[in-house]
Formats: C-alpha cells, structure tokens, sequence
C-alpha cells in the first residue's frame, strides 16, 4: 500500500506541473472542459483510494470464515476448562481447609499433653512454671494479691511401701481430684509439681482466702477404697502470697510456700502454714 500511494503521489506531482503548463496553453473557451476532466480524473484517483482502503481494513473471506470457525468451537472449550479449573480449585480449598482444621486440632492436643500430667490429670510443672511467671507479672501490673498453695501428701513412701504402687498411684490420683474439685474460680490453677507434691496457683486471692482453701482441702481429703480397706490419706500445706513485696519474684513466693510446707511436716504433718515473701531471710 505505501508503494501505491507514493505512486500516486508521484502522479499527482507530474500531473499538477502538467496540468498548469496546459492551462496556460489552452484557451478560454477549453478551460471548463479541462476542469470537468481533471475533476473528473480525481475523482477516479479518490474513488480508487478509497476501495484499496477499505479491502485492507476488512479481513478476506478466507480469514472471516476462519475466525467463525474458530469462535463457535474455542469459546466453549476455553469456558469448560474455566469451569472445571474454577472446580478443582474449590475441591482442594476444601481439602486444605479440612487439613488445616485437622492440624490445628491436633496442636492444641500436643499443647494440652505437653501441659498436662498424665497421672494426675492436673497441669505439669512445665505448665506451672510458665504460669506462675504469667500470673505474678500480671498480678504486679494489676497491683492484686497472688497465692500460692503447696500440698504434700504425708507418709506417702509408707503407702508405698505397704500397699504397693499402684495405690500409690491411685492415691496420687484421687488427691489430684480432689485438689481440682476446688479450683472453681476460672484462675485457679491445679498443677501436680512432681512426686506427691501439688501446686495451686491462685491470682487474685488474699493469704486469708487461701489459708480458708488449703484447711478446707487438708481437712476433706476422701479416704482410699482397696481391696475392702479403707486408707486415710493425710496432706500438709505451705502457703504463701505476694502482696507487692518490693523485688519479689515467682521463685521467692515458691520458696517462702515451700518453707512454710517445711514447717507444717516439722509440727508434726496433716496441717496448714504459712510463711510471707519477707519473712525468707528471717528463716
Ligand atoms: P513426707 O510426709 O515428709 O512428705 O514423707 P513422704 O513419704 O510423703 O515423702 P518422701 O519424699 O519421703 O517420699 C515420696 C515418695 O513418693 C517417694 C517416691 O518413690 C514416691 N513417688 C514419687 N512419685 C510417685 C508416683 O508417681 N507414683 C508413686 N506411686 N509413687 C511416687
Ligand atoms: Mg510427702
Ligand atoms: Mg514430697
């Protein structure tokens, strides 16, 4: 196309010099015959133009029909394949869904065994460490008191050693119950610490309360069922509380419990003590 229209534009620059040398030459009466025929050839020149035009600006027949051809049977297909796409995509988000709720539950059961003890059924010393940081700092924050409870069962090498361990155990047990049975506020937490040894960490409450507590728990202790006897079961308590003591921590308030503890097995066992964070250094 650019080969023809500088063609033509060749042939208008050979032909206007032309037709202004004829004009010049012709006379008056031939003037308006000689616009008719040069209005005439440029009307052709045009007319011309523009059909070139217009052929390459639409497709030929050929690639019509090709491009019909074409859309009935592609744009269907590119559709389904859309569609079953789209499909596939939804059935595996469900199954990655379904997997990641799996997985999901399946940590929290990990974090719940890691956490728990499995005689007792009460928290673990792991979990008692992490708490007792978590609580004393929040109690500092809140400026509230935190207690701290540690049971000991007495004799407990004697229950042993007479009935076996598997008394030993079900008496572990039957403590751990029973300790649970009174942690009723949602804060109060029962750990089995190690051996026959229980912590209670109670935020929020004063030595008076947990004082209350631990008799109400020494005092209720059930007696074990074996084989047609019946074992008493005696536990001793050491209690202690933070009650925003100037640079006390979480092993300061265990120590002054377990002190305490100390001191209930000294009196003579089955009974309640209690010792403050300040009066550690004073022991
Ligand atoms: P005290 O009154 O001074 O607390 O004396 P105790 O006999 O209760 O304490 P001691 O520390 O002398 O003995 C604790 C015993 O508990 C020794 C250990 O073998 C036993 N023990 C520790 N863990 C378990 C356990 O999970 N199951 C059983 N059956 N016995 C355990
Ligand atoms: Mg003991
Ligand atoms: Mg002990």
């Amino acid at each position: 196309m650019n080969i023809k229209l500088a063609m033509i534009f060749v042939l208008a620059l050979i032909v206007g010099p032309a037709s202004w040398l004829l004009v010049n030459y012709l006379s008056a009466d031939q003037l308006p015959v000689f616009a008719v025929i040069s209005l005439w050839l440029n009307s052709l020149v045009i007319l011309f133009w523009l059909i070139k035009r217009n052929q390459q600006s639409e497709p030929n027949n050929l690639e019509q029909e090709q491009i019909f051809d074409l859309q009935p049977s592609s744009q269907p297909e590119s559709s389904e394949l859309e569609l079953e796409l789209e499909a596939k995509i939804q059935e595996r988000t469900f199954e990655l869904n379904i997997a990641l709720q799996e997985l999901e539950q399946a940590n929290q059961e990990l974090a719940e065994l890691n956490t728990r003890d499995e005689l007792s059924g009460l928290y673990n010393r792991r979990y008692y460490n992490q708490k007792i940081t978590a609580e004393f700092r929040r109690c500092k924050r809140n400026l509230t008191p935190l207690s701290l409870i540690i049971v000991d069962i007495d004799h407990f090498k004697n229950i042993n050693d007479q009935y076996g361990h598997q008394v030993g155990d079900l008496c572990i047990e039957t403590v751990a119950k029973h300790i649970q049975s009174y942690m009723k506020r949602i804060s109060d937490v029962g750990c089995r610490y190690g051996g026959e040894e229980f912590c209670l960490i109670l935020p929020d409450t004063e030595l008076a309360g947990a004082v209350a507590l631990a008799e109400n728990i020494r005092q209720k202790v059930p007696v074990i069922n074996y084989q047609e006897q019946q074992i008493a079961v005696h536990v001793s308590c050491g209690i202690s509380c933070y009650q925003q003591e100037q640079d006390a921590s979480p092993d300061m308030l265990f120590a002054a419990a377990d002190k305490a503890l100390y001191k209930a097995k000294q009196q003579g066992r089955n009974q309640v003590q209690q010792l403050a964070i300040s009066e550690l250094e004073s022991q």
